[in-house]
């Protein structure tokens, strides 16, 4: 039966006013029937065909809605249960742990939070209500070593000042629980072989928070070098910048930060140029500046520039600025095209755009992929790694690379003159490739 005599004032009665207005404002009521004003559907509800796969990580597939003329969303999630999962304990939590990994924790499919580590009682009182963590999960600096007795903690993930890695990290081992350290794995070479053999002799497993080897953009960006998609790579333009306020923290004290803008961020141009090429460098060159006088530059650089020369014949060029307004961007210069990278260390909004020629026209365009959490991607990954006995894509080996080459680029800026690497660019020892979904 249709409704055509029904009023405008019994509509509205019947089915409440914010249904009546938003079905209203879509349709003349003359065009509703009564099974849409009364919901006679509403006891027979079904679910439209899902394919629902038994194993835990394969996805559940909705049936199509949107046609292809749309970019599709990404599979459905396939979390783990709970129970199921590696357990953290977050040590340190300052700006990355409680803005970022945190947060992170909460998303993630096969990791959870459940032990913090803190100097400040009343900093992580507060965050363990936040995140459900029991009390006696809590440890401070002076009670971290008592982790080797908590069943409820698989891991340490360190998120500490630089200078604090190595010691953070071998207690870490020792008692027992595999560790998940943040970059820059230590202040020198020295101390991450000692992480890496400490790891070793505990048979713990060791990894580097290096998220951009996670994030989808750059791994998309890497593939397409792999692919030879804009022929071959030949140059890398590649910079990190930001602004920094505060002489009085860490990051500008020599002893805990280790070194300034290099360390910190210009070691994203550097990782990130190894990972997308898949060589090594062979040969660094190295300029650095401080403003005299900027109590920020006392002890550690603030602008550092340096060219990295790969066996293949590609030449980087980077630079990492603590002094300018942000700037976090590469681009990789091929003999059929380029490939651009914008916010390309952000924690999210890469902007991946390529161009080439076409005839008479240039080509540019811009890949967009759905947007992940890095850090959750990151973190699972290693849980993976835990889960079914692997190496991680990204193990101390690959920090320990680093901080040989970033010792090469302090030396070429000291001496004013090239330094050769050791190695004869070949890649460190790392575990196979993340399966990302
Ligand atoms: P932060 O200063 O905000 O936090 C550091 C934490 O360490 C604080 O909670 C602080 O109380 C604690 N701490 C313990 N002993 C300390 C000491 N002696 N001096 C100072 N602090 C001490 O620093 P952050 O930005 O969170 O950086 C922590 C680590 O994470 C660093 O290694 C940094 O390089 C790394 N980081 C990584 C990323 C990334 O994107 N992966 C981003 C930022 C920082």
């Amino acid at each position: 039966m249709e409704n055509k005599n029904l009023s405008r004032k019994e509509f509205l009665s019947i089915t409440g006013k914010t249904a009546a207005v938003s079905a209203a404002a879509s349709l003349p009521l003359s065009a509703l029937t009564t099974t849409d004003l009364f919901g006679q559907n509403a006891g027979k509800t079904t679910s439209p065909p899902a394919s629902v796969p038994q194993a835990q990580d394969e996805p559940i597939v909705l049936e199509k809605w949107k046609s292809d003329v749309d970019q599709q969303s990404g599979p459905t999630p396939t979390p783990m249960p709970p129970g199921g999962r590696i357990r953290y304990a977050v040590v340190g939590l300052g700006h990355l742990a409680l803005e970022e990994i945190l947060p992170a924790l909460s998303t993630c499919k096969k990791s959870r939070l459940t032990a913090l580590v803190s100097g400040s009682p009343q900093k992580m009182q507060k965050v363990a209500a936040q995140y459900g963590i029991k009390p006696e999960n809590c440890y401070s600096y002076q009670t971290y070593d008592q982790l080797k007795n908590n069943q409820e903690v698989d891991v340490i993930y360190i998120v500490l000042p630089n200078a604090l890695h190595k010691e953070y990290v071998i207690r870490g081992a020792r008692a027992g629980k595999h560790i998940l350290c943040e970059k820059p794995m230590a202040t020198s070479s020295k101390e991450c072989e000692d992480m890496i053999a400490a790891c070793r002799s505990a048979n713990v497993k060791l990894m580097i928070a290096y998220r951009i080897q996670y994030e989808p953009h750059n791994r998309k960006l890497r593939e397409l070098i792999k692919t030879q998609t804009f022929g071959i790579p030949k140059f890398i333009e590649a910079s990190n910048a930001q602004s920094s306020a505060n002489p009085a923290h860490w990051r500008f004290k020599k002893a805990l930060a280790g070194g300034g803008a290099l360390p910190d961020i210009g070691l994203y141009c550097l990782n990130t140029n190894r990972f997308i090429l898949g060589e090594e460098p062979i040969e660094v060159f190295a300029y650095q500046y401080s403003t005299p006088g900027n109590p920020l530059f006392k002890e550690v650089e603030e602008l550092i520039s340096w060219q990295m020369r790969f066996p293949s014949g590609v030449i980087a060029s980077c630079a990492s600025d603590y002094n300018v307004h942000e700037s976090r961007r590469y681009r990789v210069l091929c003999d059929k095209g380029w490939l651009n990278m914008d916010k390309a260390y952000a924690y999210k909004g890469q902007k991946l755009t390529t161009a080439r020629a076409e005839g008479m026209m240039e080509k540019q365009e811009e890949i967009s992929l759905a947007e992940k959490n890095q850090f959750a991607l990151e973190i699972d990954h290693f849980s993976d790694c835990i889960l079914h006995n692997k190496e991680p894509f990204t193990p101390g080996e690959e920090g320990l690379q680093d901080h040989i080459l970033m010792e090469a680029i302090y030396q070429s800026a000291k001496e004013g003159k090239p330094v050769k690497i050791n190695g004869q660019g070949k890649p460190p020892q790392r575990g196979p490739e993340p399966k990302l979904d």
